[in-house]
């Protein structure tokens, strides 16, 4: 099955909001095994909308539009592709029933021009919007489809996931079954390694990149949910082969999850000491749930006097080595250790940018530090793009790594 993904809204045009829905849409679509042959953004223009639906209608065997099925005039969606599709439209008396005691239940009244949304198709079917008050639509002519969902991506979604997705799995006729590699490492790296498995038509494998770590997603299309399992295992295995201990996890969120549950396995705690990160890693420890069972202390040092005070840095190692050093690195990590009792300690101690820095200590320079049963190992980690978001990032996740270690 071929599709193209539409987004109307003359807002997407103006650049003030982005196109979340047609990243989101494109993923789920070839999660499915449907291939997306074209992403289009049209403003709320009827004659545009309306060339543009003749013309893509031929082109593929879907189209999968969001945006525009609200009640005001601009909203257009629903009107163009009816009539694109040889369909009428006609008021739907459940659907109206459902606005007016939406309307009623959070004190407001119906004006006019809400009745446009209790309109469904008379050949096609509307599509049941749990989340909102206007209802999606499928329109259908000569073997090509047109589904209709809003533009507010958390009702699109729910759409999605509730309706559009399972009726698009029974016209194929399949389950999906889907597992999550987290690898380590660069994308051009690890693309590079297992860019023969990426093309394969089923089970579908997409590599999705993060800073200094990748997603790789194996979605197997099924008769059942235990043929999807195995065809996706299989496939999981050639990608172990090829990148052995690169990968730390499947199906997690991120490395700070797997952090959280490996250290709950172990039955250890974890502190934290950090500079240039400013609580980065405390951050994405402390989003995961449960952490508060390993993690109790977070130290941010970003003074030198901070770092003498809260995690016992003497300064004569800072006067002789700098700051930025792995002396300094680490003996954050082993005060962070002493100071909160845990038993291992992270510590990351860099220069940020983009200002700041020497010869010895371009910008992007960082010290991490790790420390167990009162012995510290340290690592020196370079970022060459000068840029502060970046450096941090990668700063905190590399401290994550050594948590693992
Ligand atoms: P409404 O009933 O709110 O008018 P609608 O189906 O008509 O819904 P739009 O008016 O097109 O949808 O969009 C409503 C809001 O949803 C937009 O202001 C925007 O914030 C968000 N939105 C719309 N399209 C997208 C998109 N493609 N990606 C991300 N957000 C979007
Ligand atoms: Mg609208």
């Amino acid at each position: 099955m071929t599709a193209e993904i539409i987004s109307v809204g003359t807002e997407l045009l103006l650049g003030n909001i982005l196109n979340t829905n047609a990243q989101y849409l494109s993923r789920e679509l070839a999660d499915l095994g449907i291939t997306v042959q074209r992403e289009s953004t049209i403003g709320d223009n009827h004659g545009r909308l309306a060339d543009f639906v003749n013309e893509a209608k031929s082109r593929c065997d879907l189209l999968v539009f969001t945006g525009g099925l609200g009640p005001t005039a601009d909203d257009l969606t629903k009107e163009t592709v009816a009539a694109c599709f040889g369909d009428e439209l006609a008021f739907d008396e459940a659907e109206w029933d459902k606005i007016t005691s939406y309307f009623a239940r959070t004190g407001r009244e119906t004006t006019p021009n809400n009745r446009k949304q209790a309109m469904v198709p008379t050949k096609g079917h509307k599509i049941i919007n749990n989340h909102g008050t206007a209802p999606g639509a499928w329109f259908e002519q000569d073997g090509h489809c047109a589904v209709l969902m809003p533009g507010v991506p958390h009702e699109m979604k729910a759409m999605w996931t509730e309706s559009v997705r399972p009726l698009l799995m029974e016209r194929q006729n399949c389950t999906l079954h889907s597992v999550t590699l987290r690898v380590l490492g660069g994308e051009s790296d690890i693309e590079y390694k297992v860019r023969d498995l990426l093309e394969n038509p089923n089970p579908t494998a997409a590599i999705y990149c993060k800073t200094s770590e990748c997603e790789i997603r194996i979605t197997a299309r099924a008769r059942s949910d235990e043929d999807g399992e195995k065809i996706c295992r299989a496939y999981a295995k050639k990608f172990y082969d090829m990148l052995g201990d690169a990968v730390y996890d499947e199906n997690v969120a991120g490395l700070e999850e797997t952090v959280v549950h490996t250290l709950q396995e172990k039955g250890l705690t974890i502190a934290t000491a950090e500079s240039c990160t400013g609580g980065l890693i405390a951050q994405r420890l402390t989003s995961v749930s449960g952490s508060s069972e390993v993690f109790g202390y977070g130290f941010v040092t970003y003074w030198e006097q901070a770092k003498a005070k809260l995690v016992g840095v003497d300064p004569a190692v800072i006067e002789k080595y700098n700051v930025v050093s792995a002396p300094v690195a680490a003996q954050m990590a082993l005060g962070a250790a002493k100071a909160s009792g845990a038993d291992i300690a992270v510590s990351v101690t860099g220069v940020a940018g983009p200002t700041g820095g020497d010869e010895v200590r371009p910008v992007g320079t960082v010290y991490l530090g790790a420390a167990r049963d009162g012995v510290a190992y340290v690592k020196k980690l370079f970022v060459s793009r000068p840029d502060r978001a970046l450096v941090r990032a990668r700063a905190a996740q590399a401290a994550l790594e050594l948590a693992l270690r």
